[in-house]
């Protein structure tokens, strides 16, 4: 009962909020405040938001992006995911180009950046040291994600940056057994939804040339397309395509 009533009440608002006070990861809590408190030089002036950091994005979203985690002086900074950062840079200059942001840089959380249509987050909602959380603590906060899809009732596409997220969203919707993991590679996953696999935007990727802007571009167009088919919705109706601004943001 209680599970129900919270499933007919709960929002984006609330999971964020949620999120934010979260500490039930000791370790990643831990980290999280020493990268906060120590700060790097360039950002020494600046307090950092130092807390578990939700999704970001359109509610009425067809397409969801799926990172990792946040970073330790990205979105741990700014409180926003993929923002401040050159991971970052990469992610929203793609979703300009294919038409889901409203400008090509994310700064910080009062940078007017406005997603349509999109809606980014990540299976692990604090920053991991090394970027690498436990299995425990991916799956203590795996009912975060569970939230977000749940409310994400206008989903069809999902783009996983990384094999984490990869993983992750396979995981939520039972796919079995676990598809392998690769640049483009497509996952029906049934009820009209479709997983798609990115290189992550990292540094690591970016600067050695193992992701590119046209490879990029290529994963985005295509789920611009899959976005645009009607499709049956999780309700089992034709889902029209809705692209109202975020309410959140
Ligand atoms: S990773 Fe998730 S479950 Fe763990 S403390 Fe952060 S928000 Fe909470």
């Amino acid at each position: 009962m209680v599970a129900m009533a919270r499933r007919r009440t709960d929002s984006l608002e609330l999971v964020a909020a949620d999120v934010a006070a979260c500490r039930r990861c000791p370790r990643l809590v831990s980290w999280r405040e020493e990268v906060a408190a120590v700060r790097r030089p360039a950002f020494q002036d600046e307090e950092y938001w130092g807390r578990g950091v939700p999704g970001f994005g359109d509610p009425a979203a067809r397409l969801l992006v799926v990172g990792l985690a946040p970073a330790a002086h990205g979105a741990n900074r700014t409180g926003r995911m993929f923002t401040g950062d050159r991971s970052g840079e990469w992610l929203y200059r793609a979703l300009w180009r294919a038409g889901f942001a409203n400008q090509a840089e994310s700064t910080s959380r009062d940078d007017r950046l406005v997603l349509t249509g999109a809606f980014v987050t990540s299976p692990v909602k604090c920053a991991p040291p090394a970027n690498k959380p436990t299995t425990d603590e991916r799956d203590t906060c795996r009912p975060f994600l569970d939230r977000e899809l749940a409310l994400l009732r206008e989903v069809t596409v999902l783009v996983a940056l990384g094999s984490f997220g990869f993983a992750a969203v396979a995981r939520h919707f039972g796919v079995r057994p676990m598809p392998r993991f690769g640049h483009g590679v497509e996952v029906d996953l049934g009820e009209g939804l479709t997983l798609i696999g990115s290189y992550h935007v990292s540094q690591q990727n970016t600067f050695t040339g193992r992701l590119t802007e046209p490879m990029l571009d290529a994963v985005f167009a295509r789920a611009r397309a899959l976005a645009n088919e009607p499709r049956p919705s999780r309700m089992g109706q034709m889902a029209p395509h809705v692209g109202t601004q975020s309410r959140r943001d």
